[in-house]
């Protein structure tokens, strides 16, 4: 019964490891190195400065801003 109980373990310790290195795999970012799809495009914001994902950026007058204060604050002070 204990040997039963032992294999049972060896195969799930076998399925986790598995589990975990294929997780590592898909992870890693594609080696290609032209593009990288995975990786959500990043702005700059007009004001600030600081880098967001450019899906979460506020656009006005073709600028980007992080945020909708920011966008403000730069209309208020014209340079
Ligand atoms: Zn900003």
């Amino acid at each position: 019964m204990v040997k039963y109980l032992l294999l049972l373990l060896v195969c799930f310790l076998a399925y986790a490891f598995i589990k975990t290195k294929g997780r590592k795999i898909s992870k890693r970012p594609s080696d290609g190195g032209h593009s990288s799809p995975a990786v959500e495009d990043m702005a700059r914001c007009a004001h600030c400065g600081v880098h967001f994902p450019l899906s979460e950026g506020v656009r006005s007058s073709g600028q980007i801003f992080c945020s909708s204060e920011h966008r403000k604050e730069r209309d208020k002070t014209p340079s």
